[in-house]
């Protein structure tokens, strides 16, 4: 007998890379009108690099101090950010402490105890805004005031901004930078025109509005990271700073309008979204267990450009099928 045509198509998507886990998920993958991609882990590499440490005025800590005791925070987080402030540290020859306490909040940053003192790395947006417990307030104040400026010139340079503090007070603030993907921009290029959003046509009988095509990076850094990385790889709809639950709140708002979502994502804080879409896809390499306990495919060679390949894949044998 012939292979039935979903069962090939995996068999197909497995020589590109991609694991498909059941011939129900191969459907889905075609019948997608929209697409939401996620950025760090999705289009760009996954594995930012420190590229500066700025310590605002008055933080009385110095730079190397401030990055061994952000690596002791980050050593238990899997988020790329966490790799990526450890290895700073280890490439600096510094001695990294042990740390107790470990707690982390998708999309928001991490706390633990160091040598006795409450550390927290993470967005600038979480950690700089007022009412940081453990602070004396005046000086809080006027050093969260330094740190936020600092932040937003990090920030304006297209870097990702993550904020360091101890006991409550900001001690610095780490620069990151992230190559996109080799292969984004095509693939984006490519989901444009599998959504229709080139033509404006969508697809199938009941798509054709704006919002039931095209592709939207969806991404908790900031704003100007964000559109940097949307511009490098032609994306122009964008929604930045966005928390876990607002990733499905953007996947829910536009099948509630009628759209058919795939969610393209690697992180915990993915992982919400990609359960709430028609379809989701977890970039393999990079991704957390829990991204990929949650999708439809895996993309196990880490290549973006893969996404597009499996959605064709799939509607070619949906047209097989009926
Ligand atoms: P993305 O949607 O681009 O994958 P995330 O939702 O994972 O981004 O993270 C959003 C923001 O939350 C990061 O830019 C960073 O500021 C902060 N963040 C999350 N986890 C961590 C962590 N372990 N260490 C430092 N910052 C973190
Ligand atoms: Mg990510």
């Amino acid at each position: 007998a012939t292979m039935p045509p979903l069962l090939s198509a995996i068999a197909t998507a497995g020589r590109h890379g991609v694991l498909v886990k059941s011939a129900a998920a191969m459907e889905r993958l075609g019948a997608v009108t929209r697409v939401a991609l996620d950025k760090t882990g999705t289009l760009t590499e996954g594995a930012p690099r420190v590229a500066g440490v700025r310590s605002p005025a008055g933080s009385g800590t110095d730079g190397a101090r401030a990055l061994a005791l952000a690596a002791a925070a980050e050593q238990s987080s899997e988020h790329p950010i966490a790799r990526a402030v450890v290895a700073a540290a280890r490439e600096r020859g510094l001695r990294v402490p042990g740390a107790c306490e470990f707690s982390s909040t998708p999309g928001r940053g991490v706390r633990a105890v160091v040598e006795g003192r409450t550390v927290r790395v993470g967005s600038p947006a979480a950690l700089l805004n007022a009412g940081v417990s453990g602070s004396e307030e005046g000086l809080a104040e006027e050093q969260l005031r330094g740190a936020r400026a600092v932040a937003s010139e990090v920030e304006a340079a297209g870097q990702t901004a993550v904020a360091v503090l101890v006991d409550g007070l900001p001690v610095a603030v780490l620069a990151l930078t992230d190559r996109l993907r080799p292969g984004a921009r095509e693939a984006v290029a490519r989901l444009h025109r599998l959504t229709g959003a080139e033509t404006g046509l969508g697809h199938g009988a009941e798509a054709g509005t704006a919002s039931e095509t095209g592709v939207t990076l969806l991404t908790g850094d900031n704003a100007r990271a964000a559109r940097r990385t949307a511009e490098e790889c032609g994306i122009t709809d964008v929604q930045a700073g966005l928390l876990p639950q607002d990733k499905v709140a953007a996947v829910r708002a536009w099948q509630d309008g009628g759209a058919k979502v795939l969610m393209v994502g690697d992180g915990v804080n993915d992982a919400p979204a990609l359960a709430a879409a028609h379809s989701g896809v977890a970039m393999g390499r990079v991704g957390s267990d829990l991204a990929l306990e949650t999708a439809d495919a895996v993309v196990v060679r880490d290549e973006t450009g893969a996404v597009p390949t499996v959605v064709a894949l799939s509607r070619r044998a949906r047209r097989l099928v009926v």
